[in-house]
């Protein structure tokens, strides 16, 4: 066996790979980088299959420099899925094996503050101190959009070997899903509106569903609704009347018992507390960039809770159980391949929702 200390590869690794580089706002460019080196804790993945996430597009747009990210030019991309080629120091007796095949995530905790302590390193106190071994990939660390990513197993799935890279590299995005009707909580039979049809609206639907809900509603537009609707969830077009009318002459009136907020809208805002009925919990994923008046005052006598949501801490493992025992539906969402070198097109078809576009997959090195 080798040294702890050492990195031990399990097939030849290339010095150079092909990755996609964001080097200005809303300037990316394809370029041969250098393949990173494992540090402690990390294991060097070849990446499989890489998915566009809406949160990509608006850190390409730089509005987010530098926070996310830090420093230009940078690698993005946080939803993936590959095979392990190389073991870094003190990665032995986790049970990450070389070869495994494993699916990304974003958030990968300190693991000594309190927030990691009590599983919620998605809060992490020591947020981009690299120092402390805490990494956002994709964010604020080298993320997916290349042929491989040196990743600390704390970031990480380990998937069955029966369950595609495509799949599995839906793993993040289907987590966030979960986590939002987690966090909202969802009780079997429950009337669930969902604002938003984007990927993260389709997953919080199928999680939503998983999780024994009744009726499930959701509201968007196009042809991702259309999408939507052939997998069993009742639609309304935000084009078309008034949302919160609609909601409530489909509920009898008694409005929804979970509303889960994903489009990030400021009306999106506003319907999700006007679709919410008595007693009911609300989750909110999104950030509008104005924030509406709430009705505050049936917030309090109607008794609602409210939510935030932050990525997907924990949910993993569950979202890789809930596609392989065929609850939780990932492939009539793929809606569009591309190498991962035509990355240009993909992120324009996905801006402009081209043919409903939801989950465009990337295949790097092809
Ligand atoms: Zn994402
Ligand atoms: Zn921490």
């Amino acid at each position: 066996m080798a040294a702890m200390d050492e990195v031990r590869y399990g097939e030849a690794v290339k010095d150079n790979m092909e990755a996609v580089l964001m080097v200005a706002p809303e300037k990316l460019e394809v370029k041969q980088v250098p393949v990173p080196e494992p540090l402690v804790g990390e294991v060097l993945v070849k990446v499989e299959s890489t998915t566009i996430c809406g949160t990509d597009i608006e850190i390409i747009k730089g509005t987010h420099v530098p926070r996310w990210p830090p420093q230009l030019p940078a690698i993005l991309g946080h939803e993936w899925a590959g095979r392990i080629v190389a073991m870094g120091p003190h990665t032995e007796g986790f049970g990450f094996e070389m070869g495994d095949h494993v699916a990304g995530t974003s958030h990968a905790g300190c693991g000594a503050c309190r927030m990691c302590h009590i599983g919620r390193y998605n809060l992490c106190y020591n947020y981009g101190k690299t120092v402390t071994g805490h990494r956002q990939y994709g964010h604020v660390s080298q993320g997916s959009y290349a042929e491989y990513v040196s990743n600390n197993i704390r970031a990480l799935h380990k998937m069955p070997k029966d369950m595609s890279f495509e799949l599995g590299s839906a793993v993040d995005p289907a987590a966030c899903g979960l986590w939002t009707a987690k966090r909202a909580g969802i009780n079997a039979g429950d009337t669930v509106i969902i604002l938003g049809s984007g990927p993260i609206g389709v997953f919080a639907f199928e999680s939503a569903r998983a999780l024994g809900a009744g009726r499930i509603i959701v509201v968007g537009g196009g042809r991702r609704l259309e999408i939507i609707a052939g997998q069993g969830a009742e639609t309304i077009s935000y084009r078309e009347g008034n949302v919160v009318e609609q909601v409530r002459e489909m509920t009898d009136g008694q409005l929804g018992n979970v509303v889960l907020e994903t489009a990030g809208q400021k009306a999106s805002f506003q319907w999700a507390i006007d679709c919410a009925g008595k007693g009911s919990r609300v989750a909110l994923t999104g950030i509008p960039e104005e924030i509406p008046d709430i009705a505050w005052k049936r917030v309090v006598l109607e008794e609602m809770d409210i939510f935030g949501v932050r990525a997907n801490p924990n949910c993993g493992d569950e979202v890789i159980g809930l596609i392989r025992g065929g609850r939780l539906r990932v492939e009539p969402y793929i809606t569009h391949r591309f190498p991962l070198k035509n990355y240009q097109e993909a992120h324009d078809i996905f801006v402009a929702r081209q043919d409903g576009a939801l989950l465009v997959n990337l295949t790097p090195g092809t």
